[in-house]
């Protein structure tokens, strides 16, 4: 059976990720995401209402329209977490393909929303919702299996292709994270027995590999913004911490720390309320009984004004804004935009990572500097990373022993950077180690 990897989005840079595999006639895509930088950019642009067409010259979804020239029926389309470099490009283009969308639970009520805000094209794709451990036929030569691995999501997963030839194996994005806050560590025993089988194929993400030694564990940021938060437990200043909203681990820690000093957390922000109430919701997480959840314009100023009434100190709201995105609840902070006043000594705890592009920087800074000059004390990157570091890549090939690596998730340093560290291993470029751009295609089995 002759089987091809295709490359059709982020393998030129980070977002918009979009992989197909073609197994003779049967194809099956992983992941249609978006890139938000490059909507930001276009400060205009009200992708709800856009047409594809424009997005892919935008470079925001991935240019799909190679697909044309594969020759086969795409089968199903499978996502492997949330995150919207993954899901987000499904409104623009799942609809073209006669196909059911295949991803975890969370993941899928997440893409239903997603579909649900859509106003352009009517999706109608079947959701499937697959838990790890079981298996969907696609037909009667390949079947899909999740693994359990952690990331920077709950629910997120590695897809496992099996095929008369082998496994391919598609693990983007992935952490070997034996001590999670949230969910179960990584299936490990399933993964070393893939590997045992055959893996013909793995498609890896590169973000972190130059990254040495191992992804600290989510506990270690737990117990790093514990400490923070902890330490001004007597402290009468607003304590302010901003967040991934997708990141229900993180959020939870954050809950719980501000319930342990007696503050009542508060999560403020439309984001902020989607990825938490669907994961309240389906059973995901428990968060303290002390959390409210504020979503809505409204709502969120006249909870603002009772905070300033009521006094700050008795608060802790987590609000969308780490990275300074316009119009997020921090950003609309410092511009006086709500009844939340910053003050003199108060501390604002960011628990993210500037995620590294011009824009981001430039905005942070606009918003630091903004929290400076009211006397805000600034505390950054309580964080650890939701990326595989090198150990956890070398890991991770020990386990599948792949005949094939393809580096994907990133441009060219970053999946040149696996290239290099997977020669160092004895694989060998353009024999069985493929750097692949968007639009390239390489066939793993004649
Ligand atoms: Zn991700």
């Amino acid at each position: 059976m002759d089987i091809e990897i295709i490359a059709v989005g982020g393998f030129d840079e980070v977002g918009r990720n979009m992989t197909a595999v073609r197994c003779g006639k049967e194809i099956v895509i992983f992941d249609m995401g978006l890139r938000l930088d490059q909507v930001m950019i276009h400060e205009d642009a009200e992708i709800e209402s856009m047409h594809s067409l424009d997005l892919i010259q935008m470079k925001a979804i991935p240019d799909d329209t190679m697909m044309n020239t594969v020759d086969g029926t795409v089968m199903a389309i499978v996502c492997t977490h949330g995150h919207l470099d993954h899901i987000g490009a499904i409104p623009k283009l799942a609809h073209r393909y006669a196909a059911p969308i295949i991803a975890t639970p969370y993941t899928i009520e997440l893409i239903r929303q997603q579909i649900a805000g859509e106003q352009k094209f009517g999706v109608n794709n079947k959701l499937f919702a697959l838990r790890t451990g079981q298996r969907y036929s696609i037909s009667q030569n390949v079947v899909l299996e999740f693994i359990r691995v952690q990331h920077s999501i709950i629910e997120s997963v590695a897809a496992v292709l099996h095929t008369p030839r082998g496994a391919i194996v598609y693990l983007n994005d992935f952490k070997l994270d034996r001590t999670p806050v949230v969910g179960d560590p990584p299936d490990f025993a399933r993964f070393r027995q893939i590997g045992k089988e055959g893996v013909l194929a793995l498609i890896v993400e590169s973000t972190n590999v130059d990254m040495k030694g191992r992804t600290p564990s989510e506990r270690i940021a737990r117990d790093v913004v514990r400490d923070t938060i902890t330490s001004y437990e007597d402290d009468k200043s607003a304590i302010i911490v901003s967040t991934f909203s997708s990141h229900i681990a993180r959020i939870k820690t954050i809950a719980e720390c501000a319930h342990e000093i007696g503050r009542k957390p508060v999560l403020v922000g439309r984001s902020m309320e989607r990825y938490s109430t669907v994961a309240e919701q389906m059973k995901l997480v428990a968060f303290p009984s002390s959390l409210s959840i504020v979503g809505n314009r409204k709502s969120i100023d006249r909870v603002m004004r009772r905070m300033m009434k009521a006094g700050k100190d008795h608060f802790l709201p987590i609000v969308t804004g780490h990275q300074g995105e316009p119009g997020s609840i921090l950003s609309r902070i410092v511009q006086e935009d709500t009844p939340y006043r910053i003050d003199k000594g108060d501390k604002v705890l960011f628990s993210a990572k500037v995620i590294p592009n011009p824009m981001n920087y430039g905005q942070r800074y606009l918003i630091e500097t903004k929290l400076r000059m009211r006397g805000a004390r600034i505390f950054d990157d309580l964080h650890v990373s939701g990326h595989a570091y090198r150990e956890d890549h070398y890991e991770m090939l020990h386990l599948l022993n792949p005949e094939h690596v393809i580096p994907s998730h990133g441009g060219l340093p970053q999946t040149g950077g696996y290239a290099q560290f997977a020669e160092e291993l004895g694989y060998t470029l353009h024999n069985d180690l493929h750097i692949l751009r968007n639009g390239q295609r390489i066939t793993v089995s004649k």
